[in-house]
């Protein structure tokens, strides 16, 4: 571990250490205070290291972030519909600060596990006894021919949420009224199962009331996705001038596009945009694989009691960047999961056995002011993979009053409040 004076250099907010190294020890932690490394301070990473500190607050706790503000993913949608500014998405530091964790706003840009070290973008390194790694996604920029980080700038994904979010917007803003807007949403798996689906929505919500000779064209890698019944119902109902899914087996597939000519192609036609908005193939994010947590599918395999890499020991993984079995890649997830793994760390660290798990996660999508429904699964460990529970879940139901979906959008709101409060406030 370095010294105590260089680890203080990166420290930007949280001046914790004192007071997490002179609180009593217990004989099970030994002599000195453990240290654990949280990198990525968004849903999973951030409710890791103030679930950690909860868990047992003699663990010193340093939280690795590469931006001061997060942008939060869910809700953006909203954004990009015109119900909602970027603002309402975007929380600071400071309450996690105030937990007594150390905080360092830089990028972690290597992982040593032999020596359980972790190098950072401002030359300094710091040791641990557990690394939780929470980094989210990277879009696998070799995974659509034509795409690329410049044609991004033309074609936005939006799927991290921030400048891509404004630009999307802008481009939608600026669009003419007849404008075509063509989407592209990815084969499994992605962040955000439902999210293209909700983004679409509120596109085509937008168009309606703004632009109404204008239409929006999903292309679709996937002949299924989640709350899919759900979803085409509204859209008949609210949207059948506006909104066209094109699924896997009537020619979805985007297969390159082409940014100067504003084109997607798929196996079966050349879909010209006025604006598009390409959700491209993902992976798990640069740091996990630098760490050797990631498989060849791009993603980490975790033992879902712990959530330790089964590639490297002593190293967590959570959020987005695993192979979470049935529970999808959402925000809820990831909250839920760096729970988990929280309590098993600290007890680990303690020399107690972890106990087994049950999660839950609920996934709401908001197709239009005051319509949300919502898709809901409790998960356990079987066989070492995190099992969906037949029968514990479910989604709202097909048939429901327009009251009935206006208290889902209701609640979604309140959910969205109630996490971001919880990690953030
Ligand atoms: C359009 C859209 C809508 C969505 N809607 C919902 C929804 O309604 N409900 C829901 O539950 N989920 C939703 N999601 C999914 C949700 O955003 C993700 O599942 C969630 O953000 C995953 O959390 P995470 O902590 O794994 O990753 P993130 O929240 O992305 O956090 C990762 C953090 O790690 C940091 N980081 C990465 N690498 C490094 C490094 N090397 N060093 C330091 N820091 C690093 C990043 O800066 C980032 O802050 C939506 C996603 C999208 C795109």
């Amino acid at each position: 571990m370095i010294e105590h004076s260089t680890r203080r250099r990166f420290l930007a907010a949280g001046a914790s250490a004192a007071a997490a190294f002179s609180l009593p020890r217990g004989p099970a932690l030994g002599q000195t205070a453990p240290r654990v490394i949280v990198i990525g301070g968004g849903f999973a990473g951030a409710t890791a290291a103030r679930a950690l500190k909860k868990a047992d607050p003699r663990i010193a706790v340093t939280l690795v972030e590469a931006n001061r503000t997060f942008t939060a993913c869910p809700f953006s949608n909203l954004v990009l519909g015109g119900l909602r500014s970027l603002d309402q998405q975007q929380f600071g530091y400071e309450g996690v600060a105030r937990d007594g964790i150390e905080i360092a706003f830089t990028a972690a840009t290597q992982v040593e596990p032999q020596s359980r070290k972790v190098s950072f973008a401002t030359g300094s390194a710091l040791g641990y006894e557990r690394l939780v790694i929470a980094p989210g996604i990277d879009i696998d920029w070799n995974g659509l021919p034509g795409y690329s980080q410049a044609a991004a700038q033309k074609m936005p994904h939006a799927w991290k949420a921030g400048e891509q979010t404004l630009l999307l917007r802008r481009q939608l803003e600026a669009m003419e009224d007849g404008g075509v807007v063509v989407m592209s949403a990815p084969a499994n798996p992605f962040r955000c199962p439902p999210g293209p689906y909700e983004r679409a929505s509120l596109i085509a919500n937008y168009l309606k009331t703004s632009k109404p000779r204008s239409k929006l064209i999903l292309l679709d890698a996937k002949d299924a996705f989640s709350k899919q019944r759900l979803f085409q119902n509204a859209w008949k109902e609210l949207y059948p001038d506006h909104l066209e899914w094109v699924a896997l087996s009537n020619g979805g597939k985007v297969t390159s596009v082409d940014p100067a000519e504003m084109t997607l192609t798929t196996d079966f036609a050349k879909h010209k945009a006025t604006v598009a908005n390409v959700i491209p193939p993902q992976r798990a994010a640069h740091i996990a694989r630098l760490a050797g947590v990631a498989d060849n599918t791009g993603w980490c395999p975790i033992d879902p009691v712990t959530f330790e890499s089964k590639l490297v020991p002593n190293v967590h993984v959570l959020g987005d960047a695993i192979i979470a079995g049935g529970m999808p890649k959402s925000a809820f997830a990831a909250n839920a999961q760096a729970k988990v793994c929280a309590t098993a760390i600290a007890k680990l660290l303690a020399g107690e056995p972890p106990s087994d798990p049950k999660l839950i996660n609920t996934c709401y999508s908001i197709v239009a002011p005051n319509y949300g429904f919502t898709v809901a699964g409790v998960y356990v460990p079987v066989n070492g993979v995190l099992t969906d529970v037949q029968g514990a879940g479910g989604v709202s139901p097909l048939e429901a009053p327009r009251s009935v979906r206006a208290q889902e959008a209701l609640f979604a709101e309140g959910w969205f409040n109630t996490i971001t409060g919880e990690i953030f406030g």
